[in-house]
């Protein structure tokens, strides 16, 4: 470098700065595709794993690593792979467990996308049986049939509910089938699926562990034998994410149990106050007594039940309007999992394909709300939502 190089020579090259001694409190961020190395060996080296080095951005920088090692640490998990959101994890996951002639059984009440992604697979000859997974005495005789694959939510989107996982994982494996839980509405605070037997985990890290609506990623995390195949075709595909994502979702890790204690416990206050409104027809929430799923929320989730109350008022979009117009706080927003309460309609954006009878099948209706709990005051929340119901 220097000054005997022209100008565009020197504007390309002599941006170099020495890697400081003291290292960077809130990490660095390390966007790049293209890594150098100092010769051959190296390369040698870091494609035999002697030495950690990053290879190009499509397989991972140290942004995922770091990432990568604290969701195996939350999860008590010997792998994690990190990709650019839940469904790209799914993706994988899909991809390289699965084969013709394969049969997966879903639970019926599943994030509209995965149902969507398995319906995809049937054009390469997988079979996808959706059951009732609450009821396990059916769900034990549609496993009979023969299955490769269980797909579950923890906490199920948008209806809340709650299975007894130690039950589910024990039903698949007595079938010989693998046991897939998506952890996306319990996050590694409230469950770690691997621990009741799970055989493979996938989180949307875009929800409760980003928790401020700024970043999209996913995770599979589980043993080597079944990350290590989707870690390569992740790489393959391009799914990995962006490592400023990765920074963004490590940044909120740190938050996610103060953010989580503080947003459950709000959801149970908030469930308890909507379940005695007369405006509210249902309300689900597995932290209440006379929740159906309450007795497997004991056994499956900690610290609390999630930040997730759905609840029903009158089956007309009109009231719902009104609700919406009436709060000054809770804002419409499609997603969940960020530090402020928010409000989603499934009838209008994650279910609006369906027709009215096979919503109603899956007790959908005008009058659902999917509530994600924040951290704001639990009396201001009340009388944001108090002043919406007023006017259904
Ligand atoms: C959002 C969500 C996903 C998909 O995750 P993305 O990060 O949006 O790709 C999968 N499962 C559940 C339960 C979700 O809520």
């Amino acid at each position: 470098m220097g000054s005997q190089d022209s100008f565009s020579t020197r504007s390309i090259h002599d941006a170099t700065a020495p890697r400081s001694v003291s290292v960077p409190a809130a990490g660095s961020i390390e966007q790049s595709a293209g890594w150098t190395f100092a010769d051959l060996d190296e390369v040698d080296d870091v494609y035999a794993g002697v030495r950690r080095g990053a290879i190009y951005g499509g397989s991972g920088v140290p942004n995922h690593w770091a990432l990568e090692s604290a969701l195996c640490s939350l999860h008590g998990a010997p792998q994690a792979l990190v990709t650019g959101g839940g469904m790209s994890a799914m993706a994988a996951a899909f991809f390289t467990g699965l084969r013709s002639g394969d049969t997966v059984v879903a639970s019926r009440d599943l994030y509209s996308s995965t149902a969507k992604l398995l319906a995809d697979f049937s054009k390469f000859g997988v079979r996808v049986v959706a059951a009732d997974v609450y009821d396990p005495a059916a769900l034990a005789t549609t496993l009979r049939a023969g299955a490769r694959l269980l797909v579950v939510e923890t906490i199920s989107n948008p209806r809340a509910r709650v299975g007894d996982l130690a039950a589910l994982a024990a039903v698949a494996h007595e079938h010989q089938t693998l046991l897939l839980v998506d952890n996306s509405l319990a996050s590694p605070f409230h469950c770690a699926p691997l621990g009741f037997g799970a055989d493979l985990v996938m989180e949307s890290l875009t929800k409760f562990i980003g928790g401020h609506h700024d970043l999209m990623l996913g995770a599979l995390v589980g043993p080597r034998e079944l990350i290590e195949p989707a870690r390569s075709f992740a790489a393959r595909c391009g799914l990995i994410g962006s490592a400023f994502d990765c920074w963004l979702a490590c940044r909120s890790l740190a938050t996610l149990e103060v953010r989580l204690s503080r947003s459950s416990s709000n959801a149970l206050a908030l469930a308890s106050r909507l379940a005695t409104h007369p405006a509210v027809r249902a309300t689900h929430y597995a932290g209440l007594p006379s929740d159906p799923s309450h007795v497997a929320a004991n056994a499956t989730l900690s610290h609390g039940f999630g930040s997730i109350v759905s609840f029903e008022v009158a089956d007309d979009r009109a009231a719902v309007d009104r609700l919406l117009a009436h709060l000054r706080l809770v804002k419409l927003v499609l997603s969940f999992g960020g530090v402020a309460t928010t409000v989603s309609h499934p009838v209008t954006s994650s279910h609006r394909s369906l027709s009215k009878d096979e919503r109603a099948a899956i007790g959908l209706h005008d009058g659902f709300l999917r509530m994600s709990v924040g951290i704001e005051d639990l009396s201001d929340i009340w009388a944001d939502l108090e002043s919406g119901l007023a006017a259904v």
